[in-house]
């Protein structure tokens, strides 16, 4: 199927690897041009380069190496040479996750940090770009948040909570004025994907249970209905379509990508 949106420009935060990854080489593939996001300088390259010779230089991938949640991070993504400034066609928003913990120990320092990387980093980021979609008469968001708005995850309060914001704001949002002018705005809602994010939050969970890693990891795809953890790949062939020409009709969406984990009818 061709998705119809080459030659279009995306923005994906967290870009380097795991799912923002597996977002920019799904559009990259559809020769979507790719300005690419993350803090870490060489890991971030790598995956320019590596995805630069998978399309054979067809498209203009570009790597910011900044820190999308700070204001000048922001900045630099706007004004990257080469880039189409704050006009692009499509925004994958997406940073790290907070980390797991206990709700009695986090702090007002702890709540602002995940409030600023999960909710108010997206929110600013369709702020700058929504308006300009709508002029142009094509925009397509995608907010990368998590299974947990759905079906919360104890010691991912953090997530949980910041996440939820979103949802609510994009909710809103989403069914404005910009509706009416070839803009969507849906969130992505991974559940358990075998990245370095789930790898950083199964020891805390583990610990919790008295259970080792490992045994964890196969505990938990026994009860993924798909017997398995997602992958990056298939996580960005879904953020493809919802920024292709074919779902055009679909906006306010939480859209899970869970293997069939949440139990729920609707
Ligand atoms: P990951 O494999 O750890 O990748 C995170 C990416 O984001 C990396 O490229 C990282 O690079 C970048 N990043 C992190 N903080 C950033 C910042 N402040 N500014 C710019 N880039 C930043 O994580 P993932 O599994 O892909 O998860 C992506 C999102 O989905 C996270 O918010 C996570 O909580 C959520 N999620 C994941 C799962 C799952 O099963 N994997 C499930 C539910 C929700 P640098 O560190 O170099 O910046």
């Amino acid at each position: 199927m061709d998705l119809g949106i080459a030659g279009k420009w995306a923005l994906v935060g967290g870009a380097s690897k795991g799912l923002g990854w597996g977002c920019a080489r799904a559009l990259a593939l559809e020769g979507v041009n790719v300005v690419m996001v993350a803090r870490g300088a060489e890991v971030l390259n790598k995956a320019v380069e590596d995805l630069r010779a998978e399309t054979g230089g067809q498209v203009q991938l570009i790597a910011v190496a900044v820190d999308i949640t700070t204001e000048a991070g922001r900045e630099a993504i706007w004004n990257v040479a080469g880039g189409p400034g704050k006009d692009y066609d499509i925004l994958v928003t997406n940073a790290g996750g907070p980390p797991p913990g206990d709700f009695r120990d986090w702090n007002r320092e702890a709540w602002m940090k995940a409030i600023d990387s999960n909710m108010l980093t997206p929110i600013e980021l369709i702020k700058a770009t929504v308006d300009r979609m709508a002029a142009r008469g094509f925009g397509r968001i995608v907010n990368i948040t998590s299974s947990a708005v759905k079906a919360p995850i104890d010691v991912l309060g953090l997530s949980n909570g910041a996440r939820s914001g979103l949802t609510g704001f994009v909710a809103g949002a989403s069914r404005s004025a910009i509706a009416a002018k070839g803009v969507t705005i849906n969130n992505l809602l991974p559940g358990k994907f075998d990245t370095d994010r789930i790898r950083a939050t199964l020891p805390a969970m583990a610990q919790k249970q008295g259970k080792t890693v490992e045994e964890l990891r196969v505990i938990q795809q026994a009860q993924i209905p798909a017997g398995r953890y997602g992958n990056p790949q298939e996580f960005g062939a879904i953020c493809a379509f919802l920024c292709s020409q074919h779902a055009a009709y679909m906006t306010g969406q939480n859209v899970l990508a869970d293997g069939g984990s949440y139990a729920g009818t609707y």
